[in-house]
């Protein structure tokens, strides 16, 4: 047994370990109970120096003001980098570029580039503003040409719900580092062998940037899979298992949420995996868990 582990980074000391690098995304927080919670956190989660913190952006721009005010704090208050998401859906390119140009005078120089969902609902056919930019691979030019951002962009492990096979979501994600991003960030998935089946097609199709595996731990179940189920991700029997009953036992549901989240992120590691992207929903503590399991500890 000791022999299997000697090969594991994840059994490894920090001297013989790669270096891990995280980045967290919040949402901007909508009443002042909530922006306490965001603060909290994010006072909890910059002392383990992410390399971004990233705050969504409503897409239509609903979260214009908030999205640009809390980058800026983030920034400016705990010395983190922090990336703003942006949509293009139903914007004029005149008015994205506007909010880009309002990033880059508040000394915002990372962008998380997206195209949005219809405010119809994420199944429903993408129509384009006359006048704006078309997909987040024309955004992503656009971004460029306004200043030099690093750009995320977004990649599917389960394939994007509207595209039509494998080849035409690769292709996809081909265009937008053709436009240059930077690097992708996966959308949450649950099965690792997903997002292994992914790379190896991004790989086979020249992709040779990082994509980085966003991870979503369960701080519930019910809403997770409702999530999961509103953005294409699919949640595996044996995982709905591991929760089932668990609704009215919040202490045992955040114990196997915990080991839920280490198990996948220990075997990422395992499999040669060194940037991870934690989807937070503004709270710290199963986060700041998975990061000490990385070695990413506050000074
Ligand atoms: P795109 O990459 O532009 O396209 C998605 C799909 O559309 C493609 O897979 C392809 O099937 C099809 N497509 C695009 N262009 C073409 C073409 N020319 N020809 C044929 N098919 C095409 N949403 C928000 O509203 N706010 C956020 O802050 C936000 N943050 C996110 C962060 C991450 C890390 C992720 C993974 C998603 C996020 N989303 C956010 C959700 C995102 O907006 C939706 O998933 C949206 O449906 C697709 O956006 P995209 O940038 O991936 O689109």
């Amino acid at each position: 047994m000791n022999a299997i582990h000697d090969h594991r980074t994840s059994r490894q000391a920090k001297t013989e370990r790669p270096p891990f690098q995280v980045s967290f995304e919040f949402f901007p927080p909508k009443t002042d109970v909530m922006e306490e919670r965001f603060w909290d956190s994010i006072g909890k989660l910059a002392p383990l120096h992410p390399r971004f913190v990233s705050v969504t952006y409503g897409a239509g721009g609903s979260t214009r003001e908030r999205t640009l005010r809390m980058v800026s704090r983030i920034k400016s208050e705990t010395g983190v980098d922090a990336a703003a998401h942006l949509t293009c859906v139903g914007a004029t390119r005149d008015e994205v570029d506007s909010v880009v140009k309002g990033y880059r005078e508040a000394g915002i120089t990372r962008i998380v580039a997206l195209r949005g969902d219809p405010p119809e609902g994420v199944g429903k056919p993408f129509t384009p503003h006359p006048d704006g930019y078309r997909s987040s691979a024309e955004l992503v030019a656009g971004i460029r040409k306004l200043g030099n951002f690093d750009i995320s962009v977004a990649a599917y492990p389960e394939k994007h719900p509207q595209s039509p096979d494998w080849d035409a979501d690769i292709d996809n994600l081909k265009r937008k580092f053709d436009a240059g991003a930077n690097r992708a960030i996966t959308q949450m998935f649950f099965d690792n062998d997903d997002y292994f089946r992914f790379v190896e097609r991004a790989r086979k199709a020249g992709v040779t940037a990082s994509i980085v595996p966003g991870i979503q731990p369960i701080h519930s179940f019910r809403q997770i899979s409702g999530f999961a189920a509103r953005c294409g991700a699919s949640i595996p029997a044996w995982l709905a298992e591991r929760f089932e009953g668990l609704e009215e036992e919040p202490e045992t549901h955040a114990l196997v949420a915990s080991a839920v989240a280490a198990e996948q992120v220990l075997e990422l590691v395992d499999a040669g995996v060194t940037e991870f992207h934690f989807y937070t929903l503004n709270r710290s503590n199963l986060v700041l868990a998975l990061a000490r399991l990385l070695g990413v500890r506050p000074d």
